[in-house]
């Protein structure tokens, strides 16, 4: 079913008292303009992110993005409840000057911890109001060969933040031998600059043979490549997320178009959770240890 995300399996991922209260989870898009980052938000939660907003013609109902802007849902699966909020960017290359492009993100994730450090270090310690960013998703364009160097910048001024996540972004330009030579190279080219993405975490030995080829193939899918869609197409007798062409319909949910529900299943249903952890264990930690550092000397 397409109107199911899936988070409702959590409660093998975390405890009872998470489940009961219900999960937050944070997750950013960045990178250039135009390359789908506001479509493909709207396209993995389902919900019509700037439904407030007139509709246009359905292709064009979603605005530039001006500002970084700030949606949350509220999604409830089996009685459990998870609050997303998305983090949208404006993106870069509308500027004339794109150095620093980053900076605007960098300093919201700053911003989200220092706000955090605050409360933590306040009176109301139990009911922090958590914004720290768990998961940024970086949109590299599907029409280069590999890395530009606006995106090791990027990336690279995200890295030790955020978890970092890539996404080859408009993968329906792209044939499958494309995007198989485009992820190696990508995979290539980000060890070779040092950029520390999100590293899936190694698969524990006691998992049973089907979990592990599933976590096998999604490291090997790795950066995924990702379509999205805002308007519902029929295909096969089904409405689905689609785009329509003339030579045809790519749909958004189809593993054999793209990655977009690989991206979904470990965001939601496999991955939340570490993203988590990693957030608050490194990157908050750093920053947290880095206050204090200039606090005292
Ligand atoms: P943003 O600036 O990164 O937020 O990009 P938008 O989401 O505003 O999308 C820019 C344009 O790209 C719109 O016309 C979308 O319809 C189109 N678009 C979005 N996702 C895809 C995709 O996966 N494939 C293709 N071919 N076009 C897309
Ligand atoms: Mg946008």
């Amino acid at each position: 079913r397409s109107d199911y995300v899936g988070f409702a399996t959590l409660p093998n991922q975390v405890h009872r008292k998470s489940v009961k209260k219900g999960f937050d989870f944070t997750l950013m898009v960045a990178g250039e303009s135009g390359l789908g980052k506001s479509t493909l938000v709207n396209s993995l939660f389902l919900t019509d992110l700037h439904k407030d907003r007139k509709l246009l013609n359905a292709e064009e109902r979603i605005n530039q993005t001006v500002e970084i802007t700030k949606h949350t849902v509220d999604i409830e699966e089996k009685g459990v409840k998870l609050k997303l909020t998305i983090v949208d960017t404006p993106g870069f290359g509308d500027a004339v000057n794109n150095s620093e492009c980053w900076k605007p993100v960098t300093d919201y994730i700053d911003l989200q911890f220092e706000q955090y450090f605050r409360d933590e270090s306040g009176l109301n310690r139990k009911n922090i109001q958590d914004n720290r960013v768990h998961c940024c998703l970086y949109f590299i364009p599907p029409f280069e060969h590999g890395l530009r160097p606006v995106d090791i910048e990027f990336m690279k001024a995200l890295q030790d933040k955020v978890n970092v996540v890539p996404l080859i972004s408009k993968a329906d330009c792209l044939t499958p031998s494309e995007i198989k030579k485009l992820k190696e190279r990508l995979r290539e080219e980000i060890d070779k600059y040092g950029i520390k993405i999100y590293q899936f975490p190694d698969c524990d030995s006691d998992e049973d043979e089907e979990f592990k080829r599933q976590d096998k193939e999604l490291k090997e899918s790795s950066p995924f490549a990702v379509i999205g869609s805002n308007t519902v197409v029929e295909a096969r007798g089904q409405r689905v997320r689609g785009r329509l062409y003339p030579w045809g319909i790519v749909e958004v949910e189809n593993p054999s178009h793209c990655d977009f529900v690989k991206l979904r299943t470990m965001l939601i249903r496999t991955h939340m959770h570490d993203l988590k952890d990693i957030t608050s264990d490194c990157h908050y930690e750093n920053y947290r240890a880095q206050c204090i550092q200039t606090m005292t000397s």
